[in-house]
């Protein structure tokens, strides 16, 4: 099968962060390695990697062992030093985790635990000692996390497709897969090209248990959308750096944050709340396609009766800024509705199992010729260096079999 005109070694499907760091790892691991990479956009890092908070997370909030912990607190300190060598805007700013009311007070505990038991600097406040930090928010307690800091995701999604000397190609939506054990994988663009190479990565983020699917793969999970919306902070001098509230470890969101980010503007979001489409970045984004999708997929239907009180809340804070307000009052008493300027959304890609499972960990699964990474939800930014490292080592392996 000598007679196949491979356009590349390697075929990675999706220009975020994810898939150029995978990109970079495998130049790295094994120069002389062709990479190509297909990007249905224009540029690099549209989706989640160019719309999310910017934060380099510690890895406070992640059960200890799992890949998230890992690759957490091992990627923030990979990430700070990429943005240093590239000359790419981040800061190490550390972090408040407040508690606003009593109940939340032994969840703040338990994350001081498992910051411990994950290697990470925190220093436990009183209610007084808030305001060294942040004058203008109010808490019981809190806890302030070192490690934590902010960068330019899509700067370094950019750098990392630069350096990694792969193929980049732009507006390369892939459409088709015929994968065959023997020859490798073509994939056909929804241009008519067809690219063909020995193994295929698929970091598709938002997509990819559909692209999962065209390879012939069955992920065994969906991607249920949810967007995140945010606002920008009028007065930015009310925070000083990044607030975050004690989460619900019900589910795998953060809370409404303040994050002053490397542009020196303080953003105040996201919530999360159903999507309409993958990329429905706006309520007035409908695909009824990706909808029905979304909904004959009975976990979608699981989480739904789960989590309808949450799910209730997070919704009317969408709908109503007053609502939104009131929940960052909590926080930040000074603000007012004119202070809330309404900013861009997000889209998480969140894994749902069939039973409603919400996939916590990172999820990356293989097929022949094939390396699918299927829940590279938040930290996957920050984590993005030994993701790419892993999905690399599992590409080249598939490679030396094929
Ligand atoms: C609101 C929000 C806030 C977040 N905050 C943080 C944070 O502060 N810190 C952090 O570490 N993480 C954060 N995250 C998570 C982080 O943004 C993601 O984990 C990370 O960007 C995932 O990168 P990715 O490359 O897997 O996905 P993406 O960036 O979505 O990239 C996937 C790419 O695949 C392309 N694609 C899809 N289908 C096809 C196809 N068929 N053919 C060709 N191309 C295709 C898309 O166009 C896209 O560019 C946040 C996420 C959101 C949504």
């Amino acid at each position: 099968m000598r007679s196949v005109a491979y356009d590349c070694d390697v075929l990675v499907v999706g220009g975020g962060i994810v898939g150029l760091s995978t990109a970079y790892a495998i130049t790295r691991a094994a120069p002389g390695t062709r990479v190509t990479v297909l990007e249905k956009e224009a540029g690099p890092a549209r989706h989640q990697t160019g719309r999310n908070s910017g934060v380099i997370h510690s890895g406070i909030y992640y059960r200890p062992g799992s890949l998230k912990a890992r690759y957490a607190v091992r990627g923030a300190a990979e990430m700070v030093k990429f943005c240093a060598e590239y000359d790419i805007d981040h800061a190490v700013t550390g972090k408040l985790i407040v508690a606003t009311e009593r109940e939340e007070l032994p969840r703040l505990h338990a994350l001081v635990q498992r910051g411990r038991e994950n290697g990470i600097p925190v220093r436990e406040l009183g209610a007084a000692q808030i305001a060294e930090y942040e004058p203008e928010v109010r808490g019981l307690a809190a806890i302030h996390v070192g490690t934590t800091g902010i960068c330019d995701f899509a700067g370094v999604a950019r750098r990392l497709g630069e350096a990694s000397g792969a193929e980049i190609r732009y507006g390369a939506e892939a459409v088709a897969v015929d994968r065959r054990a023997s020859l490798g994988v073509a994939v056909r663009t929804r241009a008519g090209d067809v690219v063909r190479g020995r193994v295929l990565v698929n970091c598709a983020g938002l997509y990819c248990d559909e692209v999962a699917r065209l390879t012939g793969d069955s992920p065994g999970m969906r991607i249920v959308p949810f967007r995140g919306e945010y606002y920008s902070l009028a007065r930015a001098s009310l925070v000083r750096g990044l607030v975050y509230p004690v989460p619900d470890p019900a589910f795998p969101f953060l809370g409404v944050h303040l994050t002053r980010g490397v542009d020196g503007g303080v953003h105040v979001g996201p919530n999360a709340v159903p999507a309409l489409a993958r990329e429905g970045y706006g309520w007035g984004v409908v695909r009824p396609r990706e909808l029905a999708g979304t909904l004959a997929w009975p976990g979608a239907w699981a989480i739904a009766r789960r989590h309808w009180r949450y799910g209730a809340g997070e919704l009317r804070r969408s709908l109503s800024k007053g609502a939104f307000t009131g929940a960052v009052r909590q926080l930040l008493p000074a603000v007012t509705e004119a202070d809330l300027v309404p900013a861009g959304a997000g889209v998480r890609a969140q894994a749902v199992l069939r039973d409603g499972t919400l996939v916590d960990d990172f999820l990356i699964r293989e097929g022949v010729r094939a390396v699918h990474v299927l829940n590279a939800p938040s930290p996957a930014a920050t984590a993005s260096l030994p993701i790419g490292r892993e999905v690399a080592r599992r590409a080249l392996s598939a490679l030396a079999e094929a």
